[in-house]
């Protein structure tokens, strides 16, 4: 590699600022599989290992990517990608991509790969899933805008696209999505050019506006008011609205009162975070989706391994298929810990109290309740402390906390609870393997 000192830490730069570009996870496998052949004033020649990681990355990445480096790196650079045929002497070089017309354009464009029918029902979105076939059935007949709110990776865009996709391919109407934020930015960009007429010919024609992520235009008293005025035209003329938000319409902080009675008129509905068996049944649909081959064990490991963001589960996914594929090694459960153990959550930061209590409630056969007494019969008592013991050693609650969740108990209770468990555990073979055993199940 002819690339020393200054270069390598540039390219580093670039790696990091396509992550952060991206903010996926499921990106970075791809990203780490680049290699760089050489890197200097003019040119940049990066490798990947195969034919599928060449096509995907010239598919998915590439124009990013020059982009990156030129931004990072002046504009003169020319980038290639590269096949390398496993052999290092022997470089297949496929005919560089060139060039990047970054397009001074918003990205109004529905995604296509989201749908309805690949929308995984859950006790956790039911309501929005629900309201979103209401509106893609009838768009500007049922509710009107439709609000969808919920935290991040949880599907908003999903389903947002989803209602777009079935309006379009339905009743072939004319349906613009856009982020808030790409909203933004063309109308900056159109206001600078003195092209506000063509801007609102854009967004005040169309039969179907879908703005995602709204919350972006707190304090932006233009982009509000140009909202506004494009809402009452097209809600007068019983046009669909729907705006996707991380929070409610009233806790969006610096928007006008006029603006966010409106995003309440309608209806607002509500996603959850998903429970073990939704993010069970979204794997095995994504990996159905994607022609990937995985047993019950691993989807339920990854179910389990993820806090709620669908989008982090997925990006496990990719890692392994890409892993399986790369190394042509057929995934097991063993191989999926392997491969994951170094970007998945370590499992003790979200295990909690109330976790374990069930668990052990479970696993002694008494109630929670009596955990949280104050009974001190031994079958009661040493369940308890074996819970302190777990809570203690699983979550970074402290001791006063503990106590707290255990029924208001004093933290020496909890303290001693801890310190006898511990020696037990560390004597008694018996304790040891009754502790792994809750732990397995937690
Ligand atoms: P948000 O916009 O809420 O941050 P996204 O819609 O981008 O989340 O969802 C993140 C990823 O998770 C997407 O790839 C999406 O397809 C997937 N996803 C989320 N919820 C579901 C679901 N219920 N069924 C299928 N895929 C889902
Ligand atoms: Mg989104």
């Amino acid at each position: 590699m002819l690339m020393i000192g200054e270069r390598m830490k540039t390219w580093e730069t670039i790696k990091q600022t396509l992550i952060n570009f991206y903010n996926d996870s499921s990106v970075d496998p791809w990203l780490n599989t680049l290699n760089v052949i050489s890197f200097d004033n003019n040119s940049l020649i990066i490798s990947v290992p195969d034919q599928f990681s060449y096509d995907w990355i010239k598919n998915h990445f590439l124009n990013d990517i020059i982009r990156v480096v030129r931004d990072i790196d002046g504009n003169g650079i020319e980038v290639s990608l590269i096949l390398e045929d496993g052999n290092t002497d022997e470089i297949n070089n496929i005919e560089p991509v060139k060039g990047n017309q970054f397009i001074d354009k918003v990205e109004a464009e529905l995604r296509e790969k989201y749908s309805l029918e690949n929308f995984v029902e859950g006790e956790c979105n039911k309501f929005a899933f629900a309201a979103a076939q209401a509106v893609a059935k009838g768009p500007g007949h049922t509710y009107n805008p439709l609000f969808i709110y919920g935290g991040v990776g949880l599907g908003k865009t999903h389903l947002v696209n989803a209602i777009g996709n079935h309006i379009k391919k339905e009743y072939k109407l004319y349906v613009i999505y856009v982020s808030a934020e790409a909203f933004v930015n063309d109308l900056v960009h159109h206001l600078k050019t003195n092209k506000m007429d063509s801007f609102r010919e854009t967004y005040r024609n169309c039969d179907v506006l879908l703005i995602d992520d709204i919350e972006f235009i707190s304090n932006k008293e233009k982009t509000q008011e140009e909202i506004f005025h494009t809402f009452n035209k097209l809600y007068e003329e019983k046009k669909q609205i729907v705006f996707t938000s991380d929070r409610l319409p009233k806790e969006i902080p610096g928007i006008e009162e006029r603006l966010r009675s409106r995003f309440e008129m309608g209806l607002i509905a509500d996603i959850q975070a998903p429970d073990v068996e939704t993010k069970v049944a979204i794997v095995k649909k994504k990996a159905e989706q994607n022609n990937i081959d995985i047993d019950d064990d691993i989807a339920f490991f990854l179910a389990y391994n993820t806090l709620s963001n669908i989008r982090e589960l997925e990006g496990y996914l990719t890692r392994l298929s890409a892993y399986a594929y790369l190394t042509k090694t057929k995934l097991n459960i063993n191989v999926a810990k392997e491969v994951l153990a170094s970007v998945i959550k370590k499992k003790d930061k979200w295990v909690t109290i109330e976790d374990i209590q069930k668990a052990i409630s479970l696993y002694f056969k008494i109630k929670v309740s009596d955990l949280n007494s104050q009974k001190r019969m031994r079958y009661i008592a040493y369940p308890r402390q074996i819970a302190m013991y777990l809570a203690r050693t699983l979550t970074n609650a402290s001791f006063p906390e503990i106590g707290t969740q255990f029924g208001n108990k004093d933290h020496s209770t909890v303290i001693h609870s801890v310190n006898k468990i511990d020696n037990l555990y560390k004597t008694d073979q018996s304790v040891k393997d009754v502790i792994e055993k809750i732990k397995k199940g937690l």
